[in-house]
């Protein structure tokens, strides 16, 4: 974690387990924020400094139930965190993260070998660290790139009876530790179920996403192939739509010097925040065109929206009846969204609030 909130009953006196949190909190040497909760009345609160003997700095009471100084909490945890909410940060350099998985024998290794051979790769051995040696560093057009876990990609399981848990374990951490994650599929195989719950790993997961087709050669093609295989996919998985896919030979290297292109992009796109301003003007537009249906008689209005987090992002619309917006003008304020900012490849989070 960036920040711990070591939660405690403001009710009760510090017990033995607070005091065991503590000495956890304070090793760590993280920041951290001691927060005393059910801290309802302000009697409760006043008692609060019984809690200065577990010896961390900053005591915070609140309460949960009533919401009071929740608000302050939050500000304290943006400014313990050094976070600038509404101002666009671009990642760092050397953040990009990629991943490849897909079912086996669909070409990862292939793959990964044919990114490592292109002559604009250069790849950087850096010693140390157990992960170091496992994911390769590489240098693309002058940025850091991190192919993770490709040891993992060069090995093939031993055991016949444990290829598929092994793999799945494997493919579930690299997902966790990638930023961006190139899920192949095989052309002449299709699109399969198995593919389709790969992706779902990815995108529960918050990750950007970049679908590459393969085995493009041993396709017998013609002008819609294609879009024939893009509408089996979308048909069976419809907000694919919303991600790059393309389709290559890694034998015969065809549109393989495309990927990193897509990829980077797509890592931009994860990580970018959208100014407060621009989205409100967005919001505006889009329910005058097309406003939220009422609810029993009542106006249900979309006030105010704010972005509160990248990689993947998130955004937080306030409305006086939340509970009231359908799932399809969900659907309807994602994709225009989508439009807007051009959101390809990213899962997008919309959160709609009370206010
Ligand atoms: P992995 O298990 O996903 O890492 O798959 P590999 O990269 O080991 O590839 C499995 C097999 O498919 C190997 O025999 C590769 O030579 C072959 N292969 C990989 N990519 C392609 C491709 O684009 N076209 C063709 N024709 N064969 C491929």
């Amino acid at each position: 974690a960036d920040l711990v909130l070591l939660l405690v009953d403001g009710r009760v006196d510090p017990t033995a387990t607070d005091k065991i949190l503590a000495q956890v909190v304070r090793k760590a040497g993280k920041p951290y924020v001691l927060v005393i909760n059910k801290c309802d009345y302000q009697m409760i609160r006043e008692r609060a400094y019984v809690y200065s003997e577990l010896g961390l700095d900053d005591l915070f009471p609140i309460s949960a139930l009533h919401g009071s100084h929740t608000g302050d909490l939050l500000d304290q945890i943006v400014d313990r965190l050094g976070l600038k909410p509404t101002v666009s940060e671009p990642p760092e350099e050397s953040s990009l993260r990629l991943a490849i998985v897909g079912m086996p024998n669909v070409g990862k290794s292939s793959l990964a070998n044919a990114l490592l051979q292109r002559e604009q790769t250069i790849v950087t051995p850096i010693a140390g660290t157990t992960r170091d040696s496992i994911d390769t560093h590489l240098m693309w057009y002058g940025k850091h790139i991190t192919l993770v876990d490709t040891a993992g990609l060069r090995k093939k399981a031993r055991v016949t009876e444990s290829i598929e848990f092994y793999s799945n374990v494997r493919t579930q951490r690299s997902i966790h530790t990638a930023s961006v994650v190139i899920v192949m599929i095989d052309a002449e195989k299709g699109f399969g179920h198995q593919d389709k719950s790969i992706i779902e790993m990815v995108l529960n997961k918050g990750k950007g996403l970049v679908l590459v087709v393969n085995k493009w050669d041993l396709i017998e093609k013609d002008s819609k192939s294609m879009l024939n295989f893009q509408n089996e996919i979308t048909r069976s998985f419809k907000s694919l739509t919303h991600f790059p896919l393309l389709f290559i030979s890694a034998k015969t290297k065809q549109r393989v010097s495309k990927i990193l292109d897509i990829v980077w992009n797509v890592n931009t796109v994860c990580n970018q925040y959208v100014g407060t301003k621009s989205l409100n003007n967005w919001l505006d537009r889009v329910t005058k065109e097309h406003p939220p249906p009422s609810a029993e008689g009542r106006e249900v209005k979309l006030k105010f929206i704010n972005q509160v987090a990248s990689a993947p992002p998130v955004f937080v619309i306030f409305c006086n009846y939340p509970k009231k917006i359908s799932v399809s003008y969900r659907r309807y304020l994602e994709n225009e969204m989508r439009k807007e900012y051009s959101l390809s490849g990213t899962p997008v989070k919309i959160s709609i609030r009370k206010k």
